[in-house]
């Protein structure tokens, strides 16, 4: 029986993600996103019929949008990320990693690297269809796990080909610490390594720390899941970091980004360190903040040595421009394997499609 993809949201741009997969008379809901600005609304939901819908993180463009599906469509998450669901929200158990059966479908998830209970979705459909979610090798504190072959691979290119190393940006972002800085960030995503970096430096150069409350409970969160969820060997160091006391001046503060502005922090220079609002872009253009990328997504290379591994033939790259450049880049990193259709059937003869 025939397998079809339909990118709903996430093609094209950094933007909500839903995807569609059909298989055995069902169709699957990957991701339900919201929108990544205030001001935004988003329409992929319209006139939606799907039989269930899996989760695979916390993150608004990816979880945003469940209030807008109807409320008994069976909802797969994993526990920790059901917290960010709304109030009252049913939703059943996706393993942190693992397999179940949603639909007759074999669905198999594993850690993303990525974020805080975020897993990557693997269906067992025609030669399989591998989802990413937002995912990443260079985390220190969340590992990627190997997924199963898979012919399809919808994999998180919102880096689009940017390569640097992970070594790069830290080296960068040390670069401002020596003065009153305030670094809003994802609580659940990579705020926890940074705090772990952050602490070893704010220790190293004798620089004062304070580190969000609600950042300090997920840090606790993830010391609580079973070991294997978390990188080998940096208990401790999380428990170190739970333990120290915030400084209540201090000259560095790792926070939780409740859309923070210059006007909110007169006496901290604001770095951002990820995803760029337009509003964050104006800022950083008037020099009003800055900005060095903390790796939490695919870089380039990554993403093809992923598509290679799961031995993909059709390879999406979602969340990332595909206009003139970047469509001659992606076809230099993926060749034929690249499929920028928004649907397409699994398997078909025809891997290359414009959008
Ligand atoms: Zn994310």
């Amino acid at each position: 029986m025939s397998v079809h993809i339909e990118v709903l949201s996430g093609l094209g741009d950094k933007g909500p993600a839903a995807i569609v997969v059909e298989a055995q008379g069902k169709r699957l809901l990957l991701d339900a996103g919201g929108a990544l600005h205030s001001n935004d609304t988003i329409t992929w939901t319209n006139s939606l019929a799907v039989d269930a819908v899996l989760i695979s993180h916390d993150h608004i463009d990816h979880i945003g949008g469940v209030a807008e599906l109807a409320e008994d469509v069976p909802l797969y998450c994993t526990p920790l990320v059901a917290k960010a669901l709304p109030p009252n929200r049913a939703w059943r158990p996706l393993p942190e990693r693992g397999s179940l059966e949603v639909d007759g479908i074999t669905v198999t998830t594993g850690q993303a690297g990525h974020s805080l209970g975020g897993v990557w979705l693997h269906l067992a459909v025609e030669g399989g269809v591998f989802y990413s979610g937002d995912a990443c090798f260079e985390s220190r504190l969340f590992p990627f796990d190997t997924p199963p072959p898979a012919r399809v691979a919808l994999l998180d290119a919102s880096y689009g080909s940017y390569d640097q190393p992970q070594a790069h940006c830290v080296r960068a972002i040390s670069k401002h610490l020596y003065q009153p800085l305030a670094l809003p960030v994802p609580e659940t995503g990579r705020a926890l390594e940074m705090s772990l970096w952050l602490a070893e430096e704010a220790d190293q150069h004798q620089l004062t720390l304070a580190i969000d409350p609600l950042i300090r409970h997920n840090l606790a969160a993830l010391l609580a899941l079973p070991e294997t969820l978390r990188r080998p060997e940096i208990d401790v160091a999380i428990a170190s970091v739970l333990a120290r006391a915030n400084d209540e001046n201090a000259l560095l503060r790792l926070i939780s980004d409740r859309n923070d502005t210059p006007a909110q922090w007169p006496d901290h220079h604001l770095l951002h360190t990820g995803y760029l609002t337009p509003d964050r872009r104006a800022q950083l253009a008037a020099g009003k903040i800055s900005w060095q990328r903390w790796n939490v997504h695919l870089r380039a290379s990554h993403l093809v040595a992923l598509a290679e591994q799961l031995g993909a033939t059709q390879v999406v790259p979602l969340f990332t421009p595909l206009c003139d450049n970047e469509l001659t880049a992606w076809r230099s990193l993926l060749s034929d394997r690249l499929c920028t259709a928004q649907r397409f059937p699994v398997n078909s003869h025809l891997a290359t499609f414009s959008v």
